[in-house]
């Protein structure tokens, strides 16, 4: 009997990148810069350094280098679920009966079900690096504190996240997650932050949104010393650290002979989608391909298709930078039936600045028709989807039904960003006939903007 099979095939080491893609160093013109609230100029070091670990905020500065080493600390957490796999839907194609090959890179594989993990093991790392001694954040849907929870628990750093209440009272293994690993929940808005209270006292009951967590996460970590804020999606450096997709994906398709015609993404924040797309992007910025891109949002929080391109805050209670972006306006709420993630008002700056100088197309879907295309891919090819990644899904079916009629036989991939086992009521909702959609009317929105802060040009 021979025992010499190289465990190294097993660990595919060779396809993990080494590196992070600093897209921001081929763009042809780089994102407004980050403003301080108070001078309306570009943020500093020195501005960013009381919230934001000091790596992560030379990696949010960082303009020039192309290729970010990944430390050895963060590769050997990443080790544990990574490289992700690219996979052929070959049931779906044949159930659509479509010429097109469709792949998707599965980013749900690790405990926390998404792809947040990428960001969150290297935002951890670097604050122990520092010797900071405990993270506060907040959390809509559940994945980011989950994925935070599960990196502070590696890292050994405690954390505090603020968890939006409906999402905490309708995903209550969600939170329970958090807690198993170490992490404390705190529902928002809550008494425990003069912000929470604030909005409480205005709107006793309220459920409570991304942008009014946010805020009280920001409250939390500035009176407490030695910690910092950490967040899931929107910053340059968190689009960073999830270039690990992208990166792989390339790898894995020139291992194959995949060239994609086109990229489909997700966007919520936009660090999927801007993760996935980064490294193709780069080299279509740099002539060296035409591979059509499209994000899709959700039509009840349409920040692309409907949006602004406008100096915002990050949050509800107006405390961050300004970040110029495509924007529904901090104080815009999804209607309280929006079951499928991505509800944040505005969209990463980068995401936002390729999007204005036309390097991709934005489209947005109903979540009824979204929860379709979840049905039909879980009974095809077996995984249950996010119902994020899901808007991703549709549109990659769409354009796989519209080879069908052509003949054309492009190749597809999409971000399949992650899984939705904790997203029943969703689905629960969807199987009885009760899912509803709402797009917001053009009044709704002109409520949303009439918060945008005006800033003079
Ligand atoms: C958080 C999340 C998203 C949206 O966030 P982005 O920053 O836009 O990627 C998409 N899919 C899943 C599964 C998520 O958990």
């Amino acid at each position: 009997m021979t025992t010499s099979i190289p465990y190294k095939i097993y660990l595919a080491e060779n396809e993990m990148p080494k590196h992070w893609y600093n897209i921001k160093a081929v763009m042809k013109e780089l994102p407004d810069p980050m403003l301080h609230p108070g001078t309306l100029k570009p943020c500093t070091i020195e501005d960013l350094q009381p919230v934001f670990c000091d790596e992560l905020i030379k990696q949010e500065l960082n303009t020039k280098d192309l290729l970010i080493e990944i430390p050895e600390g963060i590769q050997n957490f990443y080790k544990m679920y990574r490289p992700s796999p690219l996979v052929r839907a070959y049931c779906l194609e044949k159930l659509l009966d479509t010429p097109a090959e469709i792949y998707y890179k599965f980013e749900g594989t690790n405990t926390s079900g998404s792809h947040k993990l990428n960001s969150a093991a290297a935002q951890v790392y670097y604050a122990k690096e520092q010797g900071i001694t405990s993270l506060t954040t907040e959390t809509g849907a559940g994945q980011w504190g989950t994925a935070l929870a599960m990196a502070c628990a590696y890292y050994d750093i405690p954390l505090t996240v603020f968890m939006v209440k409906v999402s905490s009272e309708q995903k209550p293994y969600r939170k329970a997650v958090i807690e198993t690993y170490g992490g404390k929940v705190i529902p928002s808005p809550s008494e425990t932050t003069e912000v929470g209270k604030k909005i409480l006292a205005e709107n006793p009951g309220t459920g409570g949104s991304l942008g009014c967590a946010i805020s009280e996460a920001i409250e939390l970590m500035a009176k407490t010393p030695n910690c910092r804020y950490v967040l899931g999606s929107v910053l340059d450096h968190v689009l960073l650290h999830q270039t690990i997709i992208g990166l792989e994906s390339k790898i894995a398709c020139e291992k194959y002979g995949i060239e994609p015609d086109i990229i489909i993404g997700c966007t919520g924040g936009g660090s999927n989608f801007g993760g996935l797309v980064g490294p193709f992007m780069g080299e279509k910025i740099q002539g060296k391909n035409n591979i059509h891109f499209i994000g899709v949002e959700p039509a009840s929080c349409p920040s692309l298709t409907r949006g602004k391109y406008a100096y915002d805050f990050g949050d509800t209670g107006k405390s961050t930078p300004l970040m110029k972006m495509y924007t529904l306006g901090s104080g815009f709420i999804p209607s309280p039936n929006h079951a499928g993630g991505l509800r944040y008002h505005g969209m990463s700056s980068i995401v936002s600045k390729l999007y204005h100088d036309g390097y991709f197309e934005a489209r947005s879907v109903e979540q009824t028709r979204v929860f379709e295309a979840a049905s039909i891919f879980a009974r095809s090819e077996g995984i249950l989807p996010a119902p994020e990644s899901s808007h991703a899904l549709k549109v990659a079916m769409d354009e796989a039904l519209k080879c069908k009629e052509t003949g054309e036989k492009k190749t597809i991939l999409f971000g399949l960003s992650g899984t939705g086992y904790f997203d029943m009521t969703a689905y629960m909702n969807y199987n009885s006939g009760t899912m509803t959609d709402y797009v917001p009317t053009d009044e709704d929105l002109e409520k949303g903007f009439a918060t945008l802060p005006n800033i003079p040009e």
